[in-house]
């Protein structure tokens, strides 16, 4: 269920509530671990919904680094495309942010680079790696807003999915906020 929906030029951001194996966008995102063989929350939905294909084409990919990302095929999802991008889990270092980041700037890059122009994240790192959620979201938003007023000549719908309407709530609260300069 859409919650939220700014559009902007060649942009479109929404907040929705509901489950991301079940989205019918061209590509989801997965919080994946670096050995990207599965694991449990979100990842493990994924893998559940996509079929053993896709553990398949994960295994020759060799893993990826923290805050990096790989792409695969969607298989049994509706998505045509799984980015998969193994969040940092939190300890409160300070470079866990940048991690953070990262995933949703690399992730938003490679789509980009396979002509992807609908993408739907989930809250990287906020489940079994431990990230506080609001301090997550800060980052996710900042993350997603400057790579599209980087890309503003690019068509691009990104969605935020949640499981619960508070979470939802708080990302709508954030983007509902005017854009700072520069940002
Ligand atoms: P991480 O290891 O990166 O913390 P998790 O999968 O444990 O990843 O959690 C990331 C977030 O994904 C959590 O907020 C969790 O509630 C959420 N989540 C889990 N399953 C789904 C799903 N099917 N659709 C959308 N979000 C989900």
């Amino acid at each position: 269920m859409e919650i939220f929906r700014k559009d902007a030029g060649k942009h479109t951001v929404t907040v929705e509530i509901g489950d991301i194996t079940l989205l019918d966008c061209d590509c989801i995102v997965n919080a994946a671990n670096s050995s990207l063989l599965g694991g449990g929350g979100v990842d493990g939905a994924i893998h559940r919904a996509a079929g053993p294909e896709l553990l398949e084409e994960c295994r020759a990919l060799h893993g990826c680094a923290t805050g990096e990302a790989k792409i695969t095929k969607g298989y049994r999802l509706k998505a045509g495309y799984v980015i998969h991008t193994p969040g940092p889990q939190y300890f409160g270092r300070k470079e866990e942010k940048t991690l953070l980041e990262n995933c949703y700037r690399n992730s938003l890059e490679l789509a980009k680079e396979h002509k992807i122009h609908s993408i739907a994240f989930p809250a990287i790192s906020t489940g079994i790696y431990g990230y506080p959620f609001e301090e997550a979201a800060g980052a996710a938003v900042t993350a997603v807003q400057e790579w599209l007023a980087a890309n503003a000549d690019y068509d691009m719908q990104v969605i935020f999915i949640f499981l619960s309407k508070k979470e939802a709530q708080f990302y709508k609260t954030l983007l509902a906020q005017p854009q700072r300069e520069g940002s």
